[in-house]
């Protein structure tokens, strides 16, 4: 189980509208603060709602993006 702190240094969180096709980046750190870092991320699913056609949605995409640090240290000490 992921909750939203799993998420916020290394992962980008979309929500997909299977209607119109529109995927939409999701704020981390504003639904840590509205929700809470604790929520688990399938929770999400129920309150996604596409802004476009108003279409629910429960089609969440997680993608992995790295973390900055790490990189910045790997080369520093290549
Ligand atoms: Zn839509």
């Amino acid at each position: 189980m992921q909750s939203l702190r799993d998420l916020i240094d290394s992962f980008n969180l979309y929500a997909v509208c299977e209607a119109c096709q529109r995927q939409t980046k999701l704020n981390v750190q504003k639904l840590i603060k509205h929700l809470g870092a604790e929520t688990q991320v399938h929770r999400m699913r129920s309150k996604l709602r596409c802004r476009v056609c108003g279409t629910r949605t429960e089609d969440l995409r997680i993608v992995y993006v790295g973390q900055k640090d790490q990189e910045a240290i790997f080369q520093y000490r290549r």
